[in-house]
């Protein structure tokens, strides 16, 4: 079950099938000032402070008992690709990845949205924990049965990898158009697409959430293994930072996970 937390003016989701540090960021409890990327943000394309965000992770992985300088985050690339990282990568920010698996504590997994589908899973008893950027690019290339996989290798047990998806676009709010629909189908066939894109009139609307559960599924995870939280970014823009009901013009939100 999802629910949210305060710590102070801080407001964050959490899942309490994931029994690790981690949490969703809304936007509440930062220092970002601007309208569009108030309070709480953690990008600066859209025009916020270095400074600011820093303040921003500082504030909110402490509060979730994380270091804040042991942070992995990346370029988001809108790719299928999950990149193991280790003490090494404290610090970094990956160009070549939308995901993150590791093992080894002290190193605290980011990955950013504003829409997009924020997945946290963990195998806490194994030690390993993985943290994915599902753009819709992301579930059609598979990234979270990706995760999966690299969590296997690294000792992790199928049956006891638990995740979670945080709030991101719901199908009441994504249209999408033919370009979409045809490259779903095209990776995953006509079957996958209808059961994933439903018609409303003549438009239509994509089921980011229901498309990354099929694909886990596929991967051999039971749905009783899955948390989702029941909010939509693009309904509650008041809360979340969403691209689609702002035209663009948001901050970013942050899903974290880390060892301690
Ligand atoms: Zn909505």
């Amino acid at each position: 079950m999802f629910y949210l937390k305060n710590h102070g003016a801080l407001i964050y989701a959490a899942s309490d099938a994931i029994a690790v540090p981690h949490g969703f960021s809304t936007r509440a409890g930062g220092v970002s000032t601007l309208d569009h990327v108030a309070t709480m943000n953690f990008t600066v394309t859209t025009g916020d402070s270095e400074a600011n965000v820093a303040e921003n992770y500082r504030i909110f992985l402490s509060a979730l008992g994380l270091e804040p300088a042991s942070r992995v985050s990346a370029h988001q690339i809108h790719s299928a690709r999950v990149r193991y990282v280790t003490e090494a990568d404290r610090g970094r920010v990956s160009d070549d990845c939308d995901g993150f698996v590791t093992d080894r504590p002290g190193v605290t997994l980011v990955v950013k949205t504003a829409d997009c589908v924020p997945i946290l899973l963990a195998d806490a008893d194994a030690g390993v924990i993985a943290a994915v950027h599902a753009g819709w690019r992301g579930p059609v290339g598979g990234i979270a049965p990706n995760a999966v996989s690299e969590m296997l290798r690294l000792g992790a047990s199928l049956e006891n990898i638990c995740i979670a998806i945080g709030a991101c676009i719901h199908d009441c709010c994504f249209e999408v158009q033919s370009d979409f629909v045809d490259a779903v189908t095209a990776a995953r066939g006509e079957v996958f697409a209808e059961a994933h894109i439903r018609r409303k009139g003549s438009a239509r609307y994509a089921d980011l959430v229901s498309m990354n559960c099929a694909l886990l599924a596929e991967a051999g995870i039971a749905p009783s293994q899955i948390d989702i939280a029941a909010d939509c970014t693009c309904c509650a823009p008041f809360l979340y930072h969403s691209h689609r009901a702002t035209q663009g013009k948001r901050g970013t939100m942050a899903a974290v996970i880390g060892i301690v």
